[in-house]
């Protein structure tokens, strides 16, 4: 019987990262997947936003001081410089955000260029893992793997069709760990009937503030046929644990400036598409008048464009959800080496731990980092 000093669970970004940097040659892969690294592949519009500019725990949701142990490590300075010593000159969009030049195929190439000799079970699918006298038993579709180390590194549950599964938050919950209740997270929300008002507008985007929890999202809002989208709603996602989100359709501008000594209708005034203020207008039944002929009350109605309060009733799902936030809890992961504190020689890293990034590149840098940390550490 072959023991193998560590076996990845999950060839994504993170399983093969951990690998590439790891000096250990007794290594294996299991996938059940017949192709590495499916999600890197079609993420960014198949270039893959690999990181971003500005990197802070403040661009995620999980313990700010988790976070912060893991890029000291492992920053987004240390990736750039990893693949660029290999060749990879990424190209920077929207200001910070690090994309490949021309397909995401020119970052798993190197990733799988630095593994060359690592075996991958491909069409491997694990079903269980049992401590024994000298590490792990790996239970898989394919017989029994031995392993005196053992990596978690299986994502999350969004896009079951790119392989997605739970099998990480079930090893981790059979060997003692407390798994922070996974949700879909970079996903659209759905509407209750009273802002059915909304999908009428199915195709338009307004740059909007969210505010959910206790962060505000400035960034671009898509209404969409089954809901709302786009980019800030994708974060607010991240943040919104039900209950009510608030929007500000009109961020930076103050309705008082907007409307002083105007005999225009205050429909008009209001520079956002004409199609946005009168489905808006409707839902809130206010009339075509000039802000100076509105009673207060209708005034205080109008104010709601800069405070629009209403509760989502869902969200688009784990088929849609770029990310899972919650997973394994950090407080049984030793940031330093990421590896449990319950289960020696039990390693967890990317999206399978309770940590979640913002759009930007947030989710392959925590990958790609934490990963860096268990390859020291093994
Ligand atoms: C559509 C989409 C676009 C995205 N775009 C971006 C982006 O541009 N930038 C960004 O930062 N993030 C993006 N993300 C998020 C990012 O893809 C993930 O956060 C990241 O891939 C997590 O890496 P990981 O290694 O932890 O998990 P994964 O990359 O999901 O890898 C997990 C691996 O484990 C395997 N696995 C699962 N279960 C089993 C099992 N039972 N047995 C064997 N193997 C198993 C899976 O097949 C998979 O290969 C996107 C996600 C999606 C869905």
């Amino acid at each position: 019987m072959q023991r193998h000093e560590l076996i990845i669970i999950g060839a994504g970004a993170a399983g093969l990262m951990a690998a590439a940097l790891s000096a250990r040659k007794d290594l294996l892969i299991l996938e059940h997947n017949s192709y590495p690294a499916a999600k890197i592949k079609i993420s960014g519009g198949g270039r893959c936003n690999i990181t971003n500019a500005n990197l802070s725990p403040s661009c995620y949701l999980g313990d700010p001081c988790f976070i912060e142990k893991v890029f000291e490590y492992f920053d987004n300075r240390e990736l750039l410089s990893f693949l660029k010593e290999r060749g990879l000159e990424p190209v920077v969009k929207k200001g910070s955000q690090y994309f490949c030049k021309k397909s995401s195929r020119e970052l798993i190439d190197i990733l799988l260029d630095s593994i060359k000799g690592v075996p991958i079970r491909y069409e491997t699918e694990v079903q269980n893992v049992i401590r024994d006298d000298e590490g792990f038993c790996i239970v898989s579709s394919l017989g029994r793997f031995y392993a005196r180390k053992v990596l978690v590194a299986t994502g999350g549950l969004s896009f079951a069709s790119l392989g997605a599964s739970s099998i990480g938050f079930d090893i981790a919950e059979s060997l003692g760990h407390t798994i922070v209740p996974p949700r879909p997270a970079l996903v659209g929300l759905t509407l209750q009937p009273e802002q059915f008002w909304m999908k009428e507008l199915s195709g338009l985007s307004l740059t909007v503030q969210i505010s959910a929890g206790r962060r505000k999202i400035v960034s671009d809002m898509l209404f969409a046929h089954k809901g709302i989208s786009g980019p800030a709603v994708l974060d607010a996602s991240l943040f919104w644990n039900r209950g009510k989100i608030t929007v500000d359709f009109l961020p930076g501008i103050r309705l008082k400036s907007l409307f002083a000594n105007s005999k225009k209708s205050a429909l008009s005034q209001i520079p956002l598409p004409k199609r946005f203020v009168k489905a808006l207008f409707a839902a809130l039944n206010l009339p075509e008048t000039p802000y100076s002929r509105m009673s207060e009350e209708q005034k205080q109605r109008l104010s709601l464009i800069k405070s629009y309060p209403f509760a989502p009733a869902g969200t688009f799902g784990y088929s849609k959800a770029e990310a899972t936030k919650g997973g394994v809890s950090t407080d049984e992961i030793d940031p330093l080496t990421m590896q449990s504190r319950l289960a020696e020689g039990l390693y967890f890293a990317g999206e399978v731990v309770d940590v979640t990034g913002m759009v930007g590149g947030y989710n392959f840098q925590w990958a790609f980092s934490s990963a860096a940390v268990v390859a020291k550490s093994v």
